[in-house]
């Protein structure tokens, strides 16, 4: 059971876990931080949050559990915003889509990763943003990937995994280089090609006729480009290094279907397609 809670950045991750948290009953007090009062004020006429400040030291007074839900490239300057101000046994964690830049922004902010920090990611999201897009279900069976290093405190990762349980998700741990690795394949890797192909389409002369004509499986492949841009610009930043080696594995494979496409080999076209239907049947329903 939480105390009192601390959510800097009540947006739509920061926002879904507070709502699962209340609706749990697993915290009895939630205190928002962020930029924008107009949007902490509707959090909290929405019943997300009971109260906030927008001064990050002063929201973190007195939590017992802080959660920095904003964007990756705010990490830093908001864990700076609260060092020397934490008390001492409150536990740090964050939702951050990559967990190598969180780690170092600790290590620049704090002058080392606090024994107390857990860093995490919950693999559920929307492409939509904002408090007003949060809800209470949102890691309901889906997974958190928790990242702690070998000095982190193990019951400060009891306390965050348990966190996570009670809003529905199930927790599994790995290392921060692997998540990276893992997270570039599964989620930006897409991410970059939906906001490829999207951006090229808008750019060619007939944009308004070829939009006309997109039918479901375009809008299935590209609903994450309706994604904000900051977040993702933020997570290509961070995650550079993984996602430029995806992207090369990706496209020298996209040249091999070209290729076949150019020389009507439909026997290495459908050798690819159905390698990739059954992968598909197999992993996702
Ligand atoms: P969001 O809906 O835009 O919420 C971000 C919140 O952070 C906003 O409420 C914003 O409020 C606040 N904020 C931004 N800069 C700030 C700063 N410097 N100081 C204090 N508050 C600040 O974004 P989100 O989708 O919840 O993403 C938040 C984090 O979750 C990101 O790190 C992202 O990588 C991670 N994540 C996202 C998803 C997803 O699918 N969306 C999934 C997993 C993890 P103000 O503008 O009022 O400050």
């Amino acid at each position: 059971m939480i105390n009192r809670l601390c959510i800097i950045g009540v947006g739509l991750i920061g926002g879904s876990l507070a709502r699962a948290l209340k609706q749990a009953g697993h915290c009895a007090e939630v205190i928002g931080c962020g930029r924008d009062p107009a949007q902490l004020q509707r959090a909290r006429e929405l019943g997300v949050i009971d109260g906030y400040e927008q001064d990050p030291a002063r929201a973190v007074r007195g939590a017992d559990v802080i959660v920095l839900a904003v964007p990756l490239g705010a990490m830093e300057g908001v864990m700076r915003a609260i060092a020397g101000h934490v008390q001492d046994d409150a536990v740090i964690t964050d939702v951050g889509s990559a967990k190598g830049c969180v780690v170092t922004a600790a290590q620049a902010a704090f002058g080392g990763v606090p024994q107390r920090l857990v860093p995490g990611h919950p693999i559920a999201g929307t492409e939509k943003s904002g408090v007003e897009a949060s809800f209470a279900a949102l890691f309901r069976e889906r997974r958190v990937i928790l990242t702690p290093l070998a000095e982190t405190a193990a019951d400060a990762v009891a306390v965050v995994r348990g966190m996570w349980e009670q809003a529905g998700a199930e927790v599994v741990e790995m290392s921060v280089a692997h998540h990276d690795e893992v997270l570039a394949a599964t989620s930006h890797l897409p991410h970059m090609l939906a906001f490829a192909l999207v951006d090229t389409l808008a750019r060619m002369h007939e944009q308004a006729e070829i939009f006309r004509y997109a039918a479901g499986g375009f809008r299935d492949f590209t609903r994450i480009a309706s994604s904000d841009p900051v977040m993702w610009r933020d997570i290509c930043l961070a995650n550079r290094d993984a996602i430029a080696a995806m992207i090369d594995r990706f496209q020298g494979d996209l040249v091999e279907l070209r290729e076949a496409i150019v020389q009507g080999n439909g026997e290495t076209i459908e050798a690819i397609f159905t390698r990739a239907k059954d992968a598909r049947d197999r992993y996702c329903e």
